[in-house]
């Protein structure tokens, strides 16, 4: 990485903040030195070159977003993140894991408001064999043939590759043909081993959250890149990240036939009833939308950016329309970890929601599947009215557990 701490201007130290956004709205590559710069730059000037490149970038006039569902399929975890409030012991009353039945009457549940994938995660629970897993696939696909499954975060992926005696090769393989569609790329938060292991000492190192997804990519697989902010580290170790997974995505377009990341989503640290309560700094909205815009600059080979709604709530998710981002991301008819930690009491999001969220920005609203591919553009005017929309709102029940 140290190419990334070149100075722009040679023979200077010191950055034009007016000419390294002319050169990044023209869409020159930026260096280290130049994105640590954009931190220091008034907001709406990085703004406005951010929705700029969004309008290049993505398609202008449309809003996207996904009907999924997040299934947690146990919350036991030995990994102990202090950021984490979703975890539990297997000696803790409501630790849990879920039987098949379970997870396959959540996805009909999906399958009933036309959503088409599940987000399928969970903790690290030592307790699960490999035959859980690939069994667990096996079944979704035989009854929900049309449901992607994106599953498993990295952290979970190092776990099955440590247990079971499987290369990470063979272990992908493995659950490729039992039906694994997509590895979500969470757990990115800041991929700095000194931000990483204060937050969460037993937490997956960059090197190998890199590995994992770099050999999901070679095989095909769905990916996505992610952030997390404040747990109090720098700038220059935010742009470190941004530009981590800035050539992890040139390596990908170049050598896995053009599979990187379809995405890149970020969010802001929640730290309620957990452990770094009080003692990590968090994100303001301004802050929030500092980075996003600022993510859009640097991220010139990642189109799709997504705003968060689960943790800014949607006032804020929808200003990040014009900081950057050209998605809203997904219904996540289920979400535990998030909310978990305190949120905007937002668990999931009816298509009427975020069809209003973008419908009232100026956009097009769009549903798209977990490739960032337009699936269908609906009426607004009906889903605003009632009909679909209105069904939907009943499903608020559905996500409240
Ligand atoms: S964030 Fe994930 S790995 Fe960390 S404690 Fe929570 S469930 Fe476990």
């Amino acid at each position: 990485m140290t190419s990334h701490h070149t100075p722009a201007v040679p023979g200077t130290d010191v950055l034009d903040g007016a000419a390294i956004l002319d050169r990044a709205a023209r869409g020159e590559r930026l260096s280290h030195a130049e994105i640590t710069a954009l931190y220091d730059l008034p907001l709406p000037d990085v703004a406005a070159v951010a929705h700029e490149l969004r309008l290049q970038r993505s398609p202008a006039d449309t809003v996207s977003f996904l009907i999924d569902r997040n299934i947690n399929y146990t919350n036991v975890c030995n990994v102990g993140c202090n950021f984490c409030a979703f975890y539990r012991t297997p000696r803790q009353k409501d630790s849990y894991t879920l039987d098949y039945d379970q997870i396959s009457a959540k996805i009909t549940e999906l399958e009933a408001v036309n959503g088409t994938r599940i987000l399928m995660q969970g903790g690290v629970n030592p307790a699960l064999g490999l035959d859980y897993y690939t069994g667990l696939l096996r079944h979704i696909k035989a009854h929900h043939p049309s449901i992607r499954i994106d599953a498993f975060s990295p952290e979970e992926v190092l776990f099955m590759e440590k247990t079971f005696g499987l290369s990470l090769d063979e272990l992908l393989d493995t659950l490729i043909d039992a039906g694994l569609d997509g590895l979500p790329g969470a757990g990115g938060e800041i991929l700095e081993d000194d931000v990483r292991a204060k937050a969460a000492p037993a937490r997956i190192r960059s090197d190998d959250w890199f590995r994992i997804l770099d050999a999901a990519q070679r095989k095909g697989l769905y990916t996505i890149s992610t952030m997390v902010i404040g747990f109090g580290e720098s700038h220059a170790q935010r742009a470190s990240h941004l530009l981590k997974i800035r050539d992890q995505q040139d390596k990908a377009l170049a050598a896995y036939g053009g599979n990187g990341f379809s995405g890149f989503a970020m969010w802001t640290l929640q730290t309620e009833n957990t452990r770094l309560h009080g003692k990590a700094p968090g994100a303001s909205a301004h802050e929030y939308l500092q980075q996003l815009a600022i993510a859009r600059i640097a991220l010139d080979n990642i189109p799709n950016i997504q705003a968060s709604w689960p943790a800014q709530g949607f006032k804020v998710a929808q200003a990040a329309l014009y900081y950057g981002a050209g998605d809203l991301g997904s219904t996540m008819l289920e979400e535990n970890v998030v909310s978990a930690a305190g949120n905007h009491n937002r668990h999931h999001a009816t298509v009427r929601e975020l069809v209003r969220i973008a419908h009232d920005a100026g956009f097009r609203p769009a549903i798209r599947n977990s490739r960032f591919q337009i699936i269908e553009y609906p009426d607004v005017t009906a889903v605003l009215d009632h009909g679909l929309g209105a069904e939907l709102e009943e499903d608020r029940a559905v996500g409240a557990n």
